[in-house]
């Protein structure tokens, strides 16, 4: 049974916005401070020498984990979304994903070999379980029609960032001056705060995302539990004869296989909804436009997500990080992209209203194309930096930072536009599961991320310059293709507004 919800319409306590949005904003900003700021240290921990208090991992192997990391972490979305839809709600499931996050990243900070892999399974199931309830919850503040929904949205992708920027800093700040396992603590300590806060300020969700939308029936639920306490026992059971040597992985060909299976899941289930629900025929077209975006999304996260893995090390190892005497954390670099999303989201509401005006309304699907390509451009930056690199020299600060600012303007170009294009253009009967589908896509993305990273060869640094030049023009190949088909689409895209007229 779902409680009783007071109407937020009129509420307008947190910037013009419902109250409730306070509660979820801080939670999330915390959340966030503690998600980056442990993702930026993992492939500079894994990578340093056992001697030097790392892991000593080769570089292919630490950002293949990095990229099993990150993928997982989208995958898990998936049925953390469930969970809640079907058998706690939102609330529960964003609490217990708090308090599981935060015991995972109370165990990276035990300096052990052995619970830092558990550290990161925790972190991965409490995410999946906090990070698209607590999305989800943001719209449901807003009544059917309430025109501030976006806004709110906006806003709180502001708070995502702060929270970024804060992780990277304090955490990376930490990493430099204190060692790893403090700054894995200080993600801890983020995320109790974020908890302590969603605790005290829940009243003012008036109820929202307290129950299950859909609740399991008692025999469901029974099945349900018994199919999670499984896959518990087995995750607690592989993990302890990977542990224990008694299996052996390769992390590289393990990515290799995981992004291959995740894309046939992507596949398949796009394919099972186009080919055998009863969709009406300006249903399916619009569903083939977007898949054009699916593609683009994919390719645009495999080459963003770099930024934890080469990029990072690439501003450990070869940018000179010297202010007079003061050392910049190589983890700072990586908050430029938060920077600039604070800077330029208000530009970029802006820019999209002011062409709506003139009349000029680019297609989802070429937005999306031409952010993969200012992505794709900000690696032509890294091919510059790198041959400084090449030469022997440490390459100044700003080429890392000029290729953050280009991968954000790629970054609002398509996140933000995919996500709308998905609500819009997908069946509203299939609205939850599209969304869950496209979420595949940044899974996909961030396991390549890694695989390509591996290719990133402190060994061999000349082929740097190479490298970075190969997967720029790759990527801006894959945007020419992807800008070349939306000529095809465009139209499919307003199928579904021509069909309801
Ligand atoms: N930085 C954003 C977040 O953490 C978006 C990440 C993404 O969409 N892949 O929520």
């Amino acid at each position: 049974m779902t409680a009783p919800l007071s109407s937020t319409g009129d509420d307008t306590a947190f910037f013009g916005h419902p109250n409730g949005l306070s509660t979820l904003f801080y939670t999330e900003m915390w959340e966030r401070m503690s998600y980056y700021g442990m993702r930026a240290l993992l492939v500079l921990y894994m990578t340093l020498s056992i001697q030097e208090g790392g892991l000593g991992i080769t570089v292919a192997s630490a950002t293949a984990i990095y990229g099993l990391y990150t993928g997982a972490v989208y995958f898990m979305g998936l049925p953390g979304g469930w969970i809640a839809d079907r058998m706690i709600g939102s609330q529960n499931a964003i609490w217990y994903g708090g308090i599981i996050i935060m015991c995972g990243h109370l165990l990276l900070a035990i300096p052990h070999d052995s619970t830092f892999f558990i550290g990161l399974i925790f972190v991965v199931a409490g995410t999946g379980l906090l990070k698209p309830n607590i999305g989800a919850l943001v719209g449901q503040l807003y009544p059917t029609g309430d025109e501030r929904r976006d806004s709110g949205y906006t806003l709180y992708y502001m708070g995502i960032n702060i929270g970024s920027i804060i992780g990277y800093l304090v955490c990376g700040w930490l990493q430099v001056n204190v060692g790893y396992h403090w700054a894995f603590g200080a993600a801890a300590i983020g995320m109790g705060a974020g908890l302590i806060q969603f605790r005290l300020s829940l009243g003012k969700l008036h109820g929202h995302g307290a129950n299950p939308t859909v609740k399991l029936s008692s025999p469901g639920m029974r099945r349900t539990q018994l199919a999670l306490v499984t896959a518990l026992a087995l995750t607690a059971g592989l993990t302890y004869l990977i542990m224990s040597g008694s299996v052996a992985i390769d992390p590289v060909s393990l990515a290799q296989y995981v992004a291959l299976l995740i894309t046939v899941v992507f596949i398949g289930y796009y394919a099972a909804i186009y080919l055998f629900t009863d969709l009406t025929s300006a249903e399916k077209k619009s569903l083939g436009a977007l898949f054009l975006v699916c593609v683009a999304s994919t390719f645009f996260w495999a080459g963003f997500e770099q930024a934890g893995s080469s990029l990072n090390l690439f501003g450990r190892d070869y940018t000179d990080r010297f202010i007079g005497s003061f050392e910049i954390p190589p983890a700072w670099f990586q908050s430029a992209n938060s920077i600039f999303i604070v800077l330029l989201s208000p530009f970029f509401a802006a820019l999209w209203i002011n062409l709506t005006k003139r009349m000029i309304n680019p297609s989802y699907g070429l937005k999306c194309a031409v952010g993969l390509i200012i992505m794709a451009s900000g690696f032509i930056v890294m091919f510059f930096a790198a041959q400084v690199a090449a030469s022997g020299l440490q390459a100044a600060p700003y080429w890392l930072i000029a290729t953050y600012f280009l991968h954000t303007v790629g970054e609002l170009c398509l996140s933000p536009v995919a996500l709308s294009a998905v609500s819009k253009l997908s069946p509203k009967r299939f609205a939850g599961q599209m969304m869950g589908v496209f979420t595949l896509t940044y899974s996909i993305g961030s396991v390549v991320a890694g695989l390509v990273a591996g290719n990133f060869d402190p060994e061999n640094i000349q082929q740097m310059p190479n490298l970075y030049l190969q997967i720029s023009m790759f990527s801006i190949a894959a945007g020419l293709v992807i800008a070349f088909c939306t000529l095809g689409t465009r139209h499919w895209e307003s199928a579904l507004d021509r069909a309801n007229a």
